[in-house]
């Protein structure tokens, strides 16, 4: 998290309330972490989610539940358009929660539009949350279905508003593209940055990493499900239009057990790792999640 994003965060949450669990219907699996998982992980919880915490009043916070039978399709939903300028990469970062790759985002070089979108968004940092066993880790879920990891790639409404912690206080100041990571074939492109992760293993450690491209690291199809909703760390702001994409992308055994070899710890602490980095489901509320697909015609 960023330093600012943290004293933004220390303003804007004053009380805390449980609400880990999601809507589940008679007889199926129950998925709230309260509910289905073990203490075991609750008690493996980051520090930082070790309280439940809310802002206060917020009906849109993130992540949740995907139950892609209430999924609504909205035929006025336009294919989301990529266009990544791999020079605008800079940097990975381990801030002690993720690593976090950042991008040049001072001008419109690497950017989205379309889809739900109404205005550009630029590329600001992508990074990735995962579990400490394959049996979990991702943020969001599909029919109470957790995946081992989820990607976000995280950009901002440079239309609207000067900077990325500006848009981050407003409503469609974020549009975040959310990708599940399944187990299956090792996956090239994200071998790039696997290579990459042992010289950022300790927090706060930088390393120079110009040149990728992460469209390489989505799904070719291009179905996805849409929601309005928040970010998952701290400031929790209802600022992210969220872009899931329906299909994972498949990594291996090797990947996902690279991601945990980095430590949420400085040089010098004692060491802890960086796994089950993610947050708690949060309630759907009165939103409805749409999607860019005809749901008949899934599997
Ligand atoms: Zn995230």
């Amino acid at each position: 998290m960023l330093p600012l994003l943290r004293r933004a965060w220390a303003a804007a949450v004053t009380s805390s309330s449980s609400s880990s669990s999601c809507s589940s219907r008679p007889g199926s699996r129950r998925c709230s972490l309260g509910a289905c998982c073990s203490y075991r992980l609750r008690d493996a919880l980051h520090p930082l989610w070790q309280s439940p915490l809310t802002i206060p009043g917020g009906t849109r916070q993130s992540p949740i539940n995907i139950q892609w039978r209430d999924s609504v399709y909205d035929p006025f939903l336009k294919p989301l358009k990529i266009s990544y300028d791999p020079t605008t990469c800079l940097h990975i970062w381990n801030n002690g929660y993720s690593f976090l790759v950042e991008f040049d985002d001072s001008a419109d070089r690497s950017i989205i539009i379309g889809g739900p979108l109404e205005n550009q968004y630029r590329l600001k940092q992508f990074h990735f949350h995962w579990g400490a066993v394959n049996d979990w880790g991702s943020e969001h879920t599909v029919d109470c279905k957790f995946y081992p990891a989820e990607l976000h790639l995280v950009h901002w409404n440079a239309v609207e508003y000067l900077s990325f912690e500006e848009a981050v206080m407003e409503g469609n100041g974020l549009a975040v593209i959310g990708v599940f990571l399944k187990l299956g074939a090792r996956h090239e492109g994200l071998q790039t940055l696997v290579d990459a992760l042992p010289a950022v293993r300790h927090k706060d450690t930088v390393i120079e990493f110009d040149v990728f491209d992460p469209s390489c690291l989505l799904p070719s199809c291009p179905d996805y499900w849409t929601y309005a909703g928040s970010l998952t760390t701290p400031p929790l702001t209802e600022s992210v239009t969220w872009i899931i994409k329906k299909k994972p992308i498949e990594v291996d055994e090797d990947q996902l057990e690279a991601f945990r070899t980095l430590l949420f710890t400085s040089h010098g602490e004692e060491e802890r790792r960086m796994v089950d980095n993610f947050r708690p489901l949060q309630p759907l509320m009165d939103r409805t999640v749409r999607s860019s697909f005809r749901p008949q015609l899934s599997p």
